[in-house]
């Protein structure tokens, strides 16, 4: 049921970043928002925004009433979000705040005042802004609870300086317990250190203070040790998670399937056809997510591992990101066993009960998107919170195995294909992966639980609603008194 009146609704402006992990989270909060009767404006860059109109059309189909704006991005032409990843990361972090401050100013005068800036922590400018414009600011932080409380323990606790990431080291944070330094967010070492990606996280934890509400896409049950730590440090975490949309959670409403705003076209019936003919349980789905880009050298050891664990797979290579063939002629050797595509519906695709395990690299969404499917993963992490949030998986969730990545001759590291293979058929085949299935299928109940009324994260955005819905109505008082 609506908590606001249409004449008395809070209004929420969302300023997502411009990056399929970041806005697809958002967008689902900012559904499950306006469906409870708030307005929502949901705020992007120039460059983005034709993607944001795209996530329109499907909100315009399930009746769910969203307002799309735009700042400009004061970045140069022709940017590419896959290609210059570190650099729009490192650009949109400092710009200035009038644009949006700009923005908010028309908003107030054309429609029901903004009562809350929700918005992303790579942005942390915004806090000015709200500080400036007394609205109240909930920061949406798209990583894990656990990668929150590392970089919280680090900045407030106890430094780990001059670690090597290989190393058998060990640092005990007592809301998480021993981390192995390949455990912690390779961001602590170079080069990402040295890139100032330490820094930058660093600061989207500063931006917690002062800040009314700290969004996760998590639940209190997936990260509860984490979670009380951040809570009791003072952060005011709000769990609102799994942000997925219902038809793959709650059940409630079946045509809502997706984000929306895709960066790429979804080959939907594609996959769903060859899926539909696969038997249950049998298909590995192998995606690393929107950025990472794979060297040829990796794709042909995934090839070939996949090819001989004799096991069907269904397997996104992104062309847009320069990611080269496997091998010539390896679609006509894998045959009708596996399907290769650019871009594939990805919660369709792990909802399909043909789907047997997720071959991922542990992206902070693909991952709270496997588990809330209940698929079982295999953890290729690559860089950033991929290891910790492999590492969780691995060993707090036990719903999957993770592979050893093994140095070659010539310095490059890589899954290798005889690895590839082992763990494939080990989920795929073997007893312990049935195991790991009935873990992860306790995870993915636990999800819909924590979504469904009476549900953790369900009463959260419940009281998000009401708070933003009485500062609304302080608003209204105020200007009524002037
Ligand atoms: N995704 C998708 N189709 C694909 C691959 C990925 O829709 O073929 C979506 C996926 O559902 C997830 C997002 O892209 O929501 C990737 O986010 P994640 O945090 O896992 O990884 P990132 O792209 O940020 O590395």
């Amino acid at each position: 049921m609506a908590s606001g009146t249409a004449s008395g609704s809070a209004h929420v402006v969302v300023l997502a970043f411009p990056q399929a992990g970041h806005t697809n989270p958002m967008l689902q909060f900012s559904k499950d928002l306006a469906s409870q009767g708030v307005i929502i404006t949901l705020v992007s860059f120039a460059f983005d925004h034709h993607r944001m109109l795209k996530a329109d059309k499907t909100l315009q189909r399930l009746g769910i009433r969203i307002r799309f704006e735009s700042i400009p991005d004061r970045l140069p032409p022709g940017i590419d979000i896959v290609s210059d990843v570190l650099y729009v990361f490192s650009n949109l972090q400092h710009i200035d705040g009038s644009d949006l401050e700009e923005l908010i100013h028309r908003l107030n005068v054309t429609g029901p005042p903004v009562t809350c800036i929700v918005y992303d922590a790579f942005m942390p400018w915004v806090a000015q802004v709200s500080t400036k414009l007394k609205i109240p600011r909930a920061v949406f932080y798209t990583q894990s609870a656990t990668v929150a409380a590392i970089y919280h323990h680090f900045k407030y606790v106890e430094k780990w300086n001059n670690c090597e990431q290989d190393s058998n080291d060990v640092v005990v944070i007592p809301a998480i317990g021993e981390m192995r330094m390949p455990d912690l967010p390779s961001i602590f070492f170079p080069p990402l250190l040295t890139a100032g990606c330490l820094d930058i996280n660093l600061k989207l934890i500063e931006s917690f203070n002062g800040a009314s509400w700290v969004i996760l896409n998590s639940f209190d049950e997936l990260e509860s040790k984490a979670i009380n730590y951040l809570r009791e440090a003072n952060v005011p975490v709000c769990t609102v998670g799994s942000l997925i949309p219902s038809a793959f959670l709650d059940r409630i409403n079946s045509e809502d399937t997706q984000f929306g705003g895709s960066p790429w076209e979804e080959e939907t019936e594609e996959c769903m056809e060859w899926l539909n003919s696969k038997p249950p349980h049998s298909v590995v789905y192998v995606s690393f997510g929107s950025i990472a880009a794979i060297s040829t050298k990796q794709l042909r050891e995934i090839g070939r591992g996949l090819q001989s664990s004799e096991q069907n797979f269904l397997w996104v290579i992104r062309s847009a990101a320069g990611q080269g063939t496997v091998w010539e002629g390896f679609a006509e050797e894998i045959g009708d066993r596996g399907l290769i595509v650019k871009w594939s519906p990805q919660l369709k695709v792990l909802n399909h009960p043909s789907v047997g395990a997720f071959m991922s690299h542990c992206g902070w969404n693909s991952t709270v998107e496997g588990l809330s499917a209940g698929v079982p993963m295999l953890g290729c992490d690559l860089c950033f919170d991929q290891p910790t949030n492999c590492k969780v998986m691995v060993e707090v969730w036990k719903m999957g195995v993770k592979l050893k990545r093994t140095q070659q001759d010539d310095g490059d590291v890589t899954f290798e294909w005889d690895e590839i293979e082992r763990c494939v058929r080990r989920v795929i085949c073997s007893e312990e992966g049935a195991e790991l299935r009935k873990n992860a299928v306790h995870w993915k109940e636990s999800a819909k639980t924590a979504t469904m009324e009476g549900g953790s994260s369900h009463s959260n955005v419940s009281r998000f609603v009401k708070e933003v819905t009485k500062f609304r109505q302080l608003l209204v008082s105020q200007l009524n008194e002037i």
